[in-house]
């Protein structure tokens, strides 16, 4: 993809990014859809507790996906309405456009890098 080198998204650009964004959503979609599927499927008695165990913790693992997968489907979600009303690249936190290949590498991100760098530096302080 050949990106204008403006700040302003063009409709051809905003239909690039729509439809990665919409592909994103139905691949995530399709998948959760499997794990509710084989979570359901599984849900028997153990005579074994190592398999009760085994299953317990996949059964975690699988939420845990689940979860993950469901926060990233509303962050798309809400990339695609920013993407219609037009603020798509503005940054969350400081206002200033986010640059289109950052857009490209991460379809989802509210934050242009600077502010991006500045968040992980103050998880990273918080963590210690
Ligand atoms: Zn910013």
């Amino acid at each position: 993809m050949e990106f204008v080198d403006s700040h302003k998204i063009t409709a051809k650009e905003r239909k690039y990014y729509k439809g990665k964004l919409e592909k994103m959503l139905s691949e995530l979609e399709e998948g959760s859809g499997e794990t509710v599927q084989e979570m359901k499927d599984t849900n028997q008695e153990f005579p074994d507790p190592t398999d009760r165990a085994n299953y317990e913790s996949e059964r975690n693992t699988a939420l845990r996906i689940r979860d993950r997968e469901r926060k990233l489907i509303k962050k798309i979600r809400s990339a695609i309405v920013r993407l219609e009303e037009d603020e798509y690249n503005v940054c969350k936190e400081c206002g200033e456009y986010i640059r289109k290949q950052r857009l490209d590498a991460r379809p989802v991100t509210t934050l242009c890098i600077n502010c991006k760098e500045l968040e992980e530096q103050k998880e990273k302080t918080q963590q210690i």
